[in-house]
């Protein structure tokens, strides 16, 4: 494609990709993207977020942006996750779309003129969900599954079972992402699919990770989850409610039987240790779910940065912010 036909493309698309160790992936991930958005009708932009690797990544990113100015790169100061690197990447985009992707290669960029094409449809949300991953294995899918389950049961919002961390978002939406949603206990995907406006989902493969290995480690992905759950519903917190009622009617329930079987004392031992052991467990449950909403409440409070840029590259017209 020569500059002039460059030229002539009016819309811009911004791709945000977080990258956290990938010196391995992002070579490949950098060719097969850029082959794809070559060929679509939008001019675009790469926005790679270095979310503190402690490998090459970024002199790979410095490499890339300096032969390519459409390469850009948001370098954080550290590691901080990459829901807070996938938030740079939306703070600093000024297309007229944004898609967020992994820098493996998972979501793969063929879906991007699928994308676009919805894009020009008048779509403003796009949710890409996905029919098959190959990487997870039975417990990662189990427990995906499980929690879908559970968060649509007890909030008020709905969650897309296997939505991922690819989506697209016009400007109108992102704005609201940039304004409003900054918390710092946060679930992006479950904004992105609750923000409302004409909203559309595409379907897609996920493919084996090209290089490297997964971050999230299964603790992680639970320590994400029950923040998640906590984010989202105020159920948990009325626990309290429901177990006092529950123990209440077990107390009468024990106080009618006693009163009429006359059982004597002794009898009652084991019923009473028993009876203890859980009412104290459900006692520390609850503080503990007490106590974790109270965290969150504390990390919000602290207003600490979502993220602290050190450095960023060829982001001379996107703005600093
Ligand atoms: N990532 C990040 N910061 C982190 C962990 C991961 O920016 O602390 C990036 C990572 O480089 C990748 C994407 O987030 O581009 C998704 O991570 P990963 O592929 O490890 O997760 P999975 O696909 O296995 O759920
Ligand atoms: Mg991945």
């Amino acid at each position: 494609m020569t500059e002039e036909q460059d030229r002539k493309k009016e819309k811009l698309l911004s791709v945000v990709v977080s990258v956290y160790n990938e010196e391995q992936a992002l070579a490949e991930f950098y060719q097969e993207t850029s082959r794809i958005l070559k060929t679509l009708p939008w001019d675009y932009e790469l926005i790679f977020v270095n979310d503190g690797s402690r490998d090459g990544s970024l002199s790979i990113l410095a490499r890339l942006s300096e032969a390519d100015s459409r390469v850009k790169v948001v370098d954080f100061s550290r590691n901080f996750g990459h829901e807070a690197a996938m938030i740079a990447g939306l703070d600093y985009s000024r297309g007229d779309g944004i898609v967020c992707m992994d820098a493996d290669l998972q979501h793969p960029p063929e879906c991007l003129p699928d994308i676009v094409s919805r894009f020009e449809e008048g779509y403003q949300v796009i949710s890409m969900v996905r029919t098959k991953n190959a990487d997870a294995g039975l417990i990662k899918n189990i427990t995906s599954s499980g929690f879908y389950w559970l968060i649509n049961a007890i909030s008020d919002v709905h969650f897309e079972p296997n939505a991922s961390d690819f989506f697209a978002l016009d400007k109108a939406v992102a704005r609201v992402l940039q304004t409003s949603y900054r918390e710092k206990v946060r679930f992006l995907r479950g904004y992105v699919q609750n923000v409302g406006f004409k909203k559309t989902t595409l379907s897609y493969e996920a493919r084996p990770r090209v290089a490297g290995e997964s971050k999230y480690s299964l603790k992680k992905l639970f320590i994400f989850s029950v923040n998640t759950i906590l984010c989202f519903s105020n159920m948990p917190l009325k626990l309290g409610i429901y177990a006092g009622m529950v123990s209440g009617l077990l107390g009468l329930a024990v106080m009618i039987y006693t009163l009429f079987t006359r059982s004597g004392a002794p009898s009652g031992y084991a019923t009473i240790v028993v009876l203890i052991c859980f009412m104290f467990a459900m006692l520390f449950l609850i503080v503990g779910i007490i106590g974790e909403y109270i965290a969150i409440l504390f990390t919000e409070l602290k207003d600490r940065p979502v993220y602290i840029v050190s450095n960023t590259i060829n982001m001379e017209n996107n703005g600093e912010r």
